[in-house]
C-alpha cells in the first residue's frame, strides 16, 4: 500500500541527493516558504549527505577526509523528509514509488510531482576483469579504498624480495585521462612521493601509467592546457599512453591493447559515465544511456515528472542539436530550474527552459599545479591552483564543510599527507557493484 498518510496538500519526491536533486530541494524549500504552502518534499537518497565530487581524488591522494566532502542533509534541509533508500521502480499511472531500504525493506511512497536525479555511474565497457579487478572514482568508499590499496600495496612492496613482485606492487594504472582520471594520477602520485620520501626510497621506483583511447589529455580543456597539464605530469614521472586502452585485467596484471603486459594489483577506471541503473527500469525513452527530457526538463507524455543532471539528456540550447555535459556545473544549474518548474506546475510562479553557457573547468593536479580556464581565460600553475580552490570553496555548499576544507588547505602548506592506514573499505566495498549499484 502507498504511504499517504499525512497532511500536505501534495507531495513532490525527489530521487537523489547530488548535485541536481540538493539544488532542487534547498531551492523548492525556499519557494514553498515563501508562498505559504504546505507541500511535502521527500528526498529517496541511499546516503543522508550530498557528495560533493568534484574533490574526490583529494579524498584518494589523502590530502582531504571524507567527511569533509560530504553535505549533511539533515542540517542543510531540515524542511525536507528524507527517505534513507534506494528508488527501485515508479508506478506512472498510480503515481507511486516503490523504494528499498538498508535493511532491504521495501515500500511504496506516493506523489502528485516527481523529480529524477539519480545522477550516473561509471561505465564500464565490456572489458575482460574490469569489473571483478578495477575500482571506479565516484563514492567515498570508491575514493578512500583507492588510498589504502595504494599504501596497503607500498607496504607490501617495502617487505617483498622478490624485485619482480615488488616492483608490481609499486605499480599503479589509471584509465581514463578526462579531468577525473588526470586528477586522481595527480594525487596518487603526489601520495606515492610523500610515501617514497618517508620510506627514504627514489619516488622514481613507485610506477604510474595512465591510459586513454584519445589523442590527448583532458580534451575538456582544450590543446593548449592539456599539453602543460601532459609535460606536468610525464616531469613527475607519469607515464601517458595515449589510444591505448586495457584489453583485459586480472588480480595481478594489465594487458595493454597494444599488448603490453603490466604486473599491477592497482587500477584505477575512470573512464566515463552512463545514467544510473534504475531509469533502464521506468520503460521511458533514453538518449546515450540518459533520460530524454525537453528544454523545462520535463519528461514528454509525463506532465508530472521532471529530470535533470547527470540522469538525464538535457537539450543545450546554447549548442543547438547537442545535449548538455554531465558536470556538477549543469547539475546544479538544473537543480534550481527543476525546483522552479515544478513550483510553476503547483500553481507558484512561471516555468522556465534551462539555458546555461559552460563557464570552463577547474582541474586540481596535485601540489603547486593545477589548470583552469574560467570564462574562456586560459591558466595554469599557481594563479590556476589559487582559482581552482578558491572556486571550490565557493561551490561547496555548507559553510562549515568549507572551513575544513580551507583548514585543510592551510595545513597542507605547512605539512605532508597522513600515511595512517586504516583498513576502512574492504575491496568487496568498494566495487563497483557495492558501491554504485552496477551488476551487470
Ligand atoms: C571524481 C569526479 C570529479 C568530478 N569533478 C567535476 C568538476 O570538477 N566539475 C564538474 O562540473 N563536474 C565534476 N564531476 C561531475 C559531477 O560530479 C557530476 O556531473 C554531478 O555529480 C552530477 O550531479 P547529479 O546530481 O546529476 O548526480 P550525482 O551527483 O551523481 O548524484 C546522484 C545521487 O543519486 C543517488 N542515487 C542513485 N541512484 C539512486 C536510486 N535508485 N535511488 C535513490 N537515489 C539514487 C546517488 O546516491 C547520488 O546521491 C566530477 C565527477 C567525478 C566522479
Amino acid at each position: 500500500m502507498a504511504d499517504t498518510s499525512d497532511k500536505a496538500d501534495k507531495r513532490i519526491v525527489i530521487v537523489g541527493s547530488g548535485f541536481a536533486g540538493f539544488c532542487c530541494a534547498k531551492r523548492l524549500c525556499k519557494i514553498l516558504a515563501r508562498a505559504h504552502r504546505d507541500i511535502e518534499i521527500v528526498l529517496v537518497t541511499p546516503n543522508d549527505y550530498m557528495l560533493y565530487t568534484p574533490l574526490l581524488p583529494d579524498v584518494a591522494g589523502g590530502l582531504i577526509d571524507p567527511r569533509f566532502v560530504a553535505i549533511s542533509l539533515a542540517d542543510s534541509l531540515p524542511r525536507v523528509r528524507l527517505e534513507i533508500a534506494t528508488a527501485e521502480s515508479v508506478d506512472m499511472e498510480n503515481k507511486t514509488i516503490t523504494v528499498t531500504s538498508p535493511q532491504q525493506t521495501s515500500r511504496e511512497i506516493s506523489w502528485d510531482h516527481l523529480v529524477l536525479t539519480p545522477g550516473s555511474v561509471t561505465r564500464l565497457f565490456d572489458v575482460s576483469g574490469v569489473a571483478e579487478h578495477a575500482h571506479g572514482l565516484k563514492t567515498v568508499a570508491e575514493a578512500l579504498y583507492l588510498r589504502e590499496q595504494l599504501l596497503r600495496q607500498l607496504e607490501l612492496a617495502d617487505r617483498e624480495d622478490d624485485p619482480e613482485l615488488r616492483q608490481a606492487r609499486r605499480t599503479v594504472v589509471v584509465v581514463g585521462a578526462s579531468y577525473a582520471g588526470t586528477e586522481l594520477i595527480a594525487q596518487l602520485r603526489a601520495l606515492a612521493d610523500d610515501y617514497a620520501e618517508r620510506r627514504g626510497f627514489d619516488p622514481s621506483e613507485i610506477r604510474f601509467l595512465l591510459l586513454d583511447t584519445a589523442e590527448r589529455v583532458m580534451p575538456e580543456v582544450g590543446e593548449r592546457l592539456g599539453d602543460k597539464a601532459l609535460q606536468v605530469l610525464k616531469k613527475r614521472g607519469v607515464e601517458v599512453r595515449l589510444e591505448t586502452s586495457l584489453q583485459k585485467l586480472t588480480d595481478d596484471q594489465a594487458v595493454l591493447t597494444d599488448g603490453t603486459i603490466v604486473p599491477t594489483h592497482t587500477v584505477a577506471w575512470v573512464t566515463g559515465v552512463t545514467g544510473s541503473p534504475m531509469l533502464g527500469t521506468l520503460g521511458l525513452p533514453m538518449e546515450r544511456g540518459r533520460l530524454v527530457v525537453d528544454d523545462h526538463l520535463r519528461v514528454p507524455s509525463h506532465p508530472h515528472v521532471f529530470a535533470g543532471g547527470d540522469a538525464a539528456a538535457v537539450p543545450d540550447l546554447t549548442k543547438p542539436g547537442k545535449i548538455t555535459p554531465p558536470t556538477a556545473q549543469h547539475a546544479a544549474r538544473q537543480g534550481k530550474i527543476l525546483a522552479r518548474n515544478v513550483a510553476a506546475a503547483v500553481g507558484i510562479g512561471t516555468a522556465a527552459p534551462y539555458k546555461h553557457r559552460d563557464m570552463g573547468l577547474v582541474v586540481d593536479l596535485g601540489p603547486r599545479f593545477a589548470v583552469a580556464n574560467p570564462l574562456g581565460v586560459h591558466l595554469s600553475g599557481l594563479p590556476a591552483k589559487a582559482v581552482t580552490r578558491a572556486y571550490h570553496l565557493y561551490a561547496v555548499p555548507r559553510a562549515v564543510n568549507r572551513w575544513a576544507i580551507s583548514l585543510t588547505y592551510l595545513t597542507n602548506t605547512v605539512t605532508r599527507r597522513p600515511l595512517a592506514l586504516l583498513g576502512l573499505v574492504s575491496p568487496d566495498e568498494a566495487s563497483f557493484g557495492s558501491s554504485e549499484g552496477i551488476h551487470s
